[in-house]
């Protein structure tokens, strides 16, 4: 059996977006900048993929710009917003421990230009707490940004009320949402967001494109300097076969979700219910406000690379709780902002299954994993402390 289960890391691209990515290619190739019929046609398919991405989210087509994806929307969306609130003073960020490193390592840079940056805490379910946001606002806050959803644990954020918090305070309020757009609903209005990145490739689009929502008159800073196109806001030659297939996903996405979402859900359910029969296990985040795709478990007494060696083995595709590949050690930013302890955050398994999962394969993967985690315990130096009470268990 083969098991693609890291869906949060990215999706294989839906039939119509490699069709529409194709004729794209084939048919639309004309600079969408050139004055002739074939670039103006160019123009013609550009805009329309704009209308469309914007209809999804509520938004206006002019509000939305494309970017390389959602670590460069990220990246000008707080660019934007620091550059704004310098102009009136304001040095302070509001955002959170577990954002991803596209914001965090943005506001690090940030920090070192002389920006104040509070991270609210994230607590034990993996959400935070809106009066905590209330109280950290001050007179000199010039953004808050909180993600929709988390891409490692799938804790739902509640955007609604933090959109009318930063609203009725005057503050600007961008969200990450890359792991939400194409998955949940989205209604940049009804949620008062100001700034909202999105990536096609986490909803079945192609990689390496995305988009920045940036609410009519907010001045867009640019990262990328040269051509005006993109309103002079974001400078190349627009990908465009990249941008139609990112349309056409999103349509098809958005067309599907509530279906998806359901049974996805139920997936993901029967996954945790099966999960929870290991010993010493915990779930990780909200077991209700989480992504209908997402199932994140700690395993006590292993570790979690192990564990993706010993699954893929097996033929499933999943991801663990630690930036072992980019050659660190650490455990996750995300794990430990809700409080997990380094040991057990180690031995962590993030599955994050795709709309076409079913209860068969759930079941291929409970098995499995039950399997894998037993086989390594048995030669666990650290279960055997545990298990001989030379250390206690932190979870039951
Ligand atoms: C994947 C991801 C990103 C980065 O998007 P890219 O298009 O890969 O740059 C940013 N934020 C979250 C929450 C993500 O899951």
């Amino acid at each position: 059996m083969q098991i693609y289960a890291d869906n949060a890391a990215t999706t294989q691209m839906s039939e119509e977006a490699m069709r529409t990515m194709i004729d794209t290619m084939q048919n639309w190739y004309g600079n969408p900048s050139s004055l002739y019929r074939i670039g103006q046609r160019a123009k013609e398919k550009l805009e329309e993929a704009r209308a469309e991405i914007a209809q999804v989210i509520n938004a206006q087509p002019r509000e939305i710009v494309f970017t390389s994806g959602g670590s460069e929307a990220d990246n000008q969306a707080l660019l934007t917003a620091a550059i704004l609130g310098r102009r009136k003073g304001k040095n302070h960020i509001i955002s959170s421990a577990f954002e991803h490193h596209a914001i965090l390592h943005t506001l690090k840079k940030l920090e070192k230009n002389g920006f104040e940056v509070t991270l609210l805490p994230v607590h034990e379910n993996g959400i935070i707490r809106v009066e905590e946001l209330e109280k950290a606002i001050r007179e000199d806050t010039c953004l808050v940004t909180i993600m929709t959803a988390n891409n490692e644990i799938g804790t739902i954020q509640p955007v609604r009320q933090i959109g009318e918090i930063c609203r009725s305070r005057g503050v600007l309020f961008h969200t990450d949402a890359v792991q939400a757009v194409g998955h949940l609903p989205i209604d940049v209005q009804e949620m008062k967001i100001d700034m909202l990145s999105a990536s096609a490739h986490k909803f079945h689009g192609p990689k390496g494109t995305g988009f920045l929502y940036v609410r009519k008159g907010i001045a867009l800073q640019n990262l990328i300097e040269g051509g005006a196109q993109e309103r002079g806001k974001r400078a190349g030659t627009e990908n465009l076969p990249a941008i139609a297939a990112m349309a056409a996903a999103l349509k098809e996405a958005a067309a599907g979700m509530e279906e998806n979402a359901a049974h996805m859900a139920e997936v993901r359910d029967h996954l945790i219910r099966g999960l929870s029969e290991i010993p010493h296990s915990a779930l990780n985040g909200d077991a209700v406000q989480r992504l209908p795709g997402n199932v994140n478990f700690s395993f006590e007494g292993i570790e979690g690379e192990s564990i993706l060696i010993l699954l893929d083995m097996r033929g499933i595709s999943a991801s663990s709780g630690s930036a072992c590949t980019s050659g660190a050690l650490d455990p996750s930013h995300v794990l430990l902002s809700i409080g997990r302890v380094h040991d057990v955050a180690h031995g962590s398994l993030r599955l994050s299954i795709g709309e076409t999962v079913t209860t068969e394969e759930a079941d291929y993967i409970i098995q499995s994993v039950k399997e894998v985690v037993a086989h390594l315990r048995s030669f666990s130096p650290v279960w055997r402390d545990l298990t001989e009470g030379k250390k206690p268990f932190i979870l039951k």
